[in-house]
């Protein structure tokens, strides 16, 4: 018998079999590390393939008479969906199809039903924060760390009285037939990696900080400011391979970076005028249809600079001195930029390497390795356990929703 089915993550492609296994009749429980579901691709703002507005991304496409907005998705009014945030995996044990799971939740300490999202809170004290305004579920989420006397008295005036902060965590044990990993990727932070001196001047970020800062539901409206001054930005750099295809960090290519460094400059080209954007490259690897933002980016006047980039040298003015090797014209060369972006590696979230460990699961640079089963879609990664999505490597997010439904389909058909 098929369920109940156990998805760990809910970026899109957890999220994405968690619906359509519920709508197929199976009931399905989606464990999310995190207050609230969409993952990584909550902090986007626009997409490639379309330049959609990630909120609306027609990649997901969503079933018929729900909105495409995957936050505002099946995923809270389907009976089949367990969804648990703020949970993670203890262990596991038991046989294929049939493993006992212990799942740990800690408190949310706001209750998503009763909160209405008035702001009392968030405007006055920094322990409460509402994590995207389209989040689901759409609540405020409590960072613990930041709990103080502030905290509490506002806790006490909720009108609604959505807040507990004496909430304590709790654990629970299910037996389910499959389990899916969609776990995804965290993005590679560089920190001391002496030639890009990440964490060392607040105008180092990388392309994640970047799209937060385009977002113009982002903490900067999107504008573009200096993070050390909010001086407005003039110049942009931005420098690829970072940490991946590298003996030190990691040894593959992260196939999807040069893609969305180039959707960024295209993006500050079309909607920030007169920013100039350079990018330093050892090679530009626009896979499949994506050659077209390198073709948009020549023409909006981005500059390509062949190299690898020397050293980051913080100036008196905000400023920041980036000392290149060109390789092209064998010399060394030196800019002025006000913002340094790095196109950081994908590496495997945090708590995928237990999970390969708990299951015996073969990894691949740190990823779930797929078994050779023959078959083409890859998703099969031990005997009633599949992953999809970045969980595999790097991935954009049609792939990682065509993984997904390959993982349905093969539930469907019995878990082989
Ligand atoms: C800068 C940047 C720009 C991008 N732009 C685009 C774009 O324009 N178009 C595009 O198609 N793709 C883009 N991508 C790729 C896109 O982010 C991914 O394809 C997509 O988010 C993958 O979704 P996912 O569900 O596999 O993983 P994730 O989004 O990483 O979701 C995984 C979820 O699992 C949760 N989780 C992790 N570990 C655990 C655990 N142990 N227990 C419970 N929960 C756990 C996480 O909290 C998270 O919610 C971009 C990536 C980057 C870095
Ligand atoms: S004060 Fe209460 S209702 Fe208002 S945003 Fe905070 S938790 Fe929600
Ligand atoms: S996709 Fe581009 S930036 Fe990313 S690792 Fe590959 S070559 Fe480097």
């Amino acid at each position: 018998m098929v369920g109940p089915v156990l998805i760990v993550g809910a970026g899109v492609a957890g999220m994405t079999a968690a619906v359509e296994l519920a709508d197929a009749g199976v009931h399905t429980v989606l464990v999310e590390r995190l207050s609230t579901v969409g993952g990584n691709a909550l902090r986007l703002y626009k997409a490639f393939p379309t330049d959609d507005c990630f909120f609306c991304f027609e990649g997901n496409r969503w079933r018929p008479g729900i909105r495409k907005c995957f936050y505002r998705s099946a995923l809270t009014d389907q009976p089949n969906i367990d969804l648990r945030v703020n949970t993670t995996v203890v262990d596991i044990s038991g046989t294929p199809g049939s493993f006992t799971v212990r799942l740990r939740t800690e408190p949310t300490y706001v209750d998503p039903k009763k909160c209405i999202l008035c702001g009392l809170c968030t405007t006055r004290s920094e322990a409460f924060k509402l994590s995207s305004p389209q989040c689901q579920p759409q609540t405020v989420s409590v960072d613990p760390t930041l709990l103080d006397d502030e905290a509490r008295r506002v806790a006490s005036e909720c009108p609604t009285h959505a807040i507990d902060l004496d909430a304590t965590p709790s654990e629970d044990t299910l037996v389910v037939s499959d389990i899916v990993i969609a776990t995804g990727y965290h993005e590679f932070k560089p920190q001391g990696v002496q030639e890009y001196g990440y964490g060392e001047h607040p105008n180092i970020i990388t392309q994640l900080e970047l799209a937060e800062m385009l977002d113009p539901t982002g903490p900067s409206g999107g504008v573009l400011l200096r993070p050390s001054d909010g001086a407005p930005v003039e110049r942009v750099m931005m420098v690829q391979c970072v940490g991946s295809r590298s003996v030190d960090h990691f040894p593959f290519c992260s196939k999807i970076c040069c893609v969305f460094a180039l959707k960024h400059a295209n993006i500050i080209a079309q909607e920030h005028n007169g920013i100039r954007v350079d990018v330093v490259y050892m090679d530009i690897r626009t896979y499949d249809r994506h050659e077209r933002y390198y073709r948009m980016a020549r023409r909006a006047g981005v500059g390509f600079i062949r190299g690898r980039v020397s050293r980051v040298v913080p100036r008196d003015d905000g400023r920041l001195d980036v000392v290149i090797y060109d390789s092209l014209l064998d010399q060394y060369l030196q800019y002025e930029v006000d913002l340094f972006v790095l196109s950081s590696a994908l590496e495997p979230s945090e708590g995928t390497a237990a999970l390969i460990s708990q299951l015996g699961l073969q990894d691949r640079s740190g990823f779930v390795a797929p078994v050779e089963d023959g078959s083409v879609d890859g998703v099969m990664a031990g005997d009633h356990v599949f992953v999809c999505g970045t969980a595999l490597g790097p991935a954009e997010v049609p792939e990682s929703v065509t993984q997904a439904r390959a993982v349905v389909s093969r539930i469907l058909q019995g878990g082989v």
